[in-house]
């Protein structure tokens, strides 16, 4: 049994609770860790380290900020092995995937905002030739973010790292689901001479310790990552405090597959988009609409490609999908095949859970899924599933897809397969998502504005405009 800890001050402490929570190896169906059931004493610890941190870390150049960083980036990367197990451990993702895309782009994130804020610039504006203005940046102070269990370390370094470029000291919550990489990283964050209290990092439910976070005065900006109902609460309490708040919600992600398009790139594509990492990404795209023309020879090359892909222990290679990050959530996703089914959906691919032989006998997995026969407004394809489950819908005109695609409450990302240059960039404007991606998928260049409109979200991350986000802006005008 693995006793994970608080790291607060630059130490793991117990939590003030002295209680710990189950924490789980998904693809065992097993307890193997106890996780900090932390709460409002413990928020308070963390704030008080944090504010006394404050004034020498804010006084930093950013030179001296970007270098700890960058060792911090080193460190995971030397032991990307022991990490990448870790999170495969806790997450139930493949052990490939934790190694071809979870680690890697935790090193990515904190290397990448380690640079981008040497090169950040100020506004500077000249009104005529006597008065001019400066804009001047100064960190928040201590901020918050708050973390989901599907991309842990990914997620959890994409917040912390331009944060810390900024110069504020934060407090941070991964997921209780999958706490274990997060918690390994103070290890790391203290061998690269990360001073004490200027990352602190706190385990336990949302509804305790994120929920403190949110309400606490001396924490001035909430970085959110999770479901829009979450996001919805944080809203609710951090708004009339004035916070600054960054939420990066819930996604129900269309793919419009065109007849024109490049069929077998496409379909591979589209496998991808649906079933990486069990689904389990804001960004998959679970409703596939196909244009009628090729819907049947795009439906059974799907399924084709789609049976190959096997569901397994995450430790071996052959494994495309693992286990549901947790016993709560495979169930939610299984509830969703049977609602389903009363709609009217016939399951044309796997509908249901996979018993997976071996050590991992009590594992929690599903079968990657395929629906088709439902209406384009039916609960299954309104509400985020965040599963192995996609349904094909058809359609004849653009028009009309354009209209099915945007017609959630949700608008994070889409994607559009043609060869037809015009219609691409012109679906492409229509769409009402944060991010469109034409004839690829999860093609991240870290520079570019990240995030969902209508309920997927407010503001953008990435690029600067995660850096900006964590700074507070004066403009100072002069006039001689
Ligand atoms: P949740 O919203 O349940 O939780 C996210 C985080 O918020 C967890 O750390 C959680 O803690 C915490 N939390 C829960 N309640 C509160 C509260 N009242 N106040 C403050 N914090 C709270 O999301 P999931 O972890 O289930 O993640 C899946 C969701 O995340 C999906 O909807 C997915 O689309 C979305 N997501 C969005 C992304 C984007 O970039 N737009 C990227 C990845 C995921 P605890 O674990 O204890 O509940």
């Amino acid at each position: 049994m693995q006793r994970i800890l608080n790291f607060i001050n630059g130490e793991y402490i117990e939590p003030i609770s002295k209680q710990y929570l189950k924490g789980f190896n998904p693809a065992l169906g097993m307890v193997y860790s106890e996780v900090p059931d932390s709460d409002e004493r413990d928020v308070e610890l963390a704030v008080s380290a944090s504010k006394e941190a404050l004034a020498k870390w804010g006084s930093t150049t950013q030179e001296q900020r970007s270098e700890v960083l960058l060792r911090i980036a080193n460190g995971i990367e030397a032991r990307m092995e022991e990490f990448a197990l870790a999170e495969t451990n806790d997450q139930g993702k493949p052990l490939w995937l934790s190694k071809a895309m979870d680690i890697p782009r935790a090193v990515s994130n904190l290397k990448f905002y380690a640079n981008a804020a040497l090169h950040l610039n100020g506004e500077f504006h000249q009104t005529d030739q006597h008065i001019f203005n400066y804009t001047l940046r100064s960190p928040i102070g201590v901020v918050g973010c708050i973390s989901p269990w599907n991309l842990p370390l990914y997620l959890f370094t994409w917040k912390i790292a331009p944060a810390l470029a900024m110069g504020n000291c934060v407090i941070a919550k991964p997921s209780e689901i999958t706490p274990m990489t997060a918690s390994m990283l103070g290890e790391v964050c203290n061998a690269a001479g990360l001073p004490k209290g200027v990352l602190n990092i706190i385990h336990g439910l949302g509804a305790k310790v994120g929920s403190a976070m949110t309400k606490h005065f001396d924490i001035k900006a909430i970085s959110f990552t999770g479901g829009t109902k979450t996001g919805a609460e944080i809203s609710r309490v951090a708004a009339p405090m004035f916070k600054k708040m960054s939420l990066e919600l819930g996604g129900k992600n269309p793919n419009l597959i065109f007849d024109d398009c490049n069929f077998e790139k496409t379909v591979k594509i589209s496998v991808a988009a649906a079933f990486t990492n069990q689904g389990e990404i804001c960004l998959c795209g679970s409703r596939i609409f196909i244009q009628d023309t090729i819907y049947e020879k795009f439906k059974s090359a799907f399924m084709e490609e789609v049976k190959k892909r096997t569901v397994g222990d995450p430790l071996n290679d052959s494994s495309k999908l693992g286990a549901i990050a947790s016993k709560e959530h495979f169930e939610k996703i299984l509830s969703y095949i049977a609602l389903a089914k009363q709609e009217g959906g016939e399951i044309i691919l796997g509908g249901g859970a996979v018993m997976v032989e071996g050590r991992c006998r009590q594992g929690w997995f599903i079968a990657p899924t395929i629906i088709e026969g439902l209406s384009y407004d039916c609960r299954i394809n309104q509400e985020e599933i965040f599963g192995p489950v996609v349904t094909l819908v058809p359609f004849t005109t653009e028009a009309e897809v354009i209209m099915m695609a945007n017609s959630t409450p949700f608008g994070l990302a889409s994607t559009i397969f043609t060869e037809n240059l015009s219609r691409a960039h012109r679906v492409a404007a229509k769409m009402e998502s944060g991010i469109v991606w034409i004839n690829c998928w999860l093609e991240r260049d870290l520079r570019t504005p990240f995030g969902g409109v209508k309920q997927s979200g407010v503001g953008r991350e990435g690029g600067f405009e995660a850096l900006k986000f964590f700074t507070e802006e004066k403009n100072v005008c002069v006039k001689i």
